[in-house]
Order: C-alpha cells, then structure tokens, then sequence
C-alpha cells in the first residue's frame, strides 16, 4: 500500500496536528444549526475517515462531538469510537481536489444564495444510519431546486 495518500492537518496555531490515511468512508456538507454555531460559518464541510485511519499530537477540548484547538480555536478532527470526522478546511493542501462531498444534510437550512451541489444525495435533517429500507429515499435535486 505505498501508493496510498496521506493527508496532513492541524488547526490554526498549529498546536494540534493530525494526518489521515487513505480515502475516506464518506464526505458530505451540513447546514444545520450546530455546524453554523460551531464553525461561524453557513455550513460545514467534513470527510469521515475510520479511527484506524488517523494519527494526531497536540491537546483538544470537545464540546459534544466537536473538537478544537484550546490556543486558536479552530476545528479539528472530532474522534468517535469508529470513525474521525474531518473538517475538510482543517485539512493543509488546498484546494483537497479529490475531497468532493457525495451528500448535503440539512438542507431546509441552506442559505438561499447556495446551491444543491451537482450529483450529491440530499437530506432535510440528518442522514439516514439504520434501518435504511424503511426510511424515504433521499429528494432527487430537481425537487430541490423547484421546491421550497
Ligand atoms: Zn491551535
Ligand atoms: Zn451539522
């Protein structure tokens, strides 16, 4: 596995680093209201990569399930038992190129002024993780652009 990537990442100050190996399970973007609160930005944009995946040094305060730097502030990846969640721009390289979101969550929130982005699935809360048979299948995007 010498061809696979790694990727590198810290928050602002540089006192928390974190590298990533190889592709990631999932990416997607979210607009609810705690990705707003917590970023300060509109919406959020993350990769999920599995635990194993992850390396990092430096001290981070959690609040929920975010992390971040207790110096700069700045979001770093958030460590769960199975996976890490990345937020994209806390990534070094930009831009991540091959790092293209497949799904937006939250989408009753996004600001007018954005778009569906092209061939993603999108969610009007948070993403279907069990029993997905019987939950509703995902709005195509031409209902989302006409809708609402
Ligand atoms: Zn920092
Ligand atoms: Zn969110």
């Amino acid at each position: 596995m010498s061809d696979t990537i790694r990727r590198t990442g810290s928050c602002l100050c540089g006192g928390v680093q974190f590298s990533v190996s190889g592709a990631p399970l999932r990416i997607g973007l979210c607009h609810c209201k705690d990705c707003r609160k917590a970023s300060g930005s509109v919406y959020s944009a993350y990769a999920i990569w599995p635990r194993e995946a992850f390396e990092s040094t430096g001290i981070v305060s959690t609040y929920g399930t975010r992390s971040f730097c207790p110096t700069c502030g700045g979001r770093v990846a958030f460590v769960g038992d199975d996976e890490v969640e990345v937020t994209i721009g806390s990534l070094d390289v930009a831009p991540t190129d091959d790092l293209v979101p497949e799904y937006e969550l939250w989408i009753s929130r996004r600001e007018t002024w954005l778009h569906a982005l092209p061939d993603t699935e999108q969610f009007e809360h948070d993403r279907p993780t069990t029993n997905t048979a019987e939950l509703p299948a995902p709005r195509p995007l031409s209902d989302v652009v006409a809708g609402d």
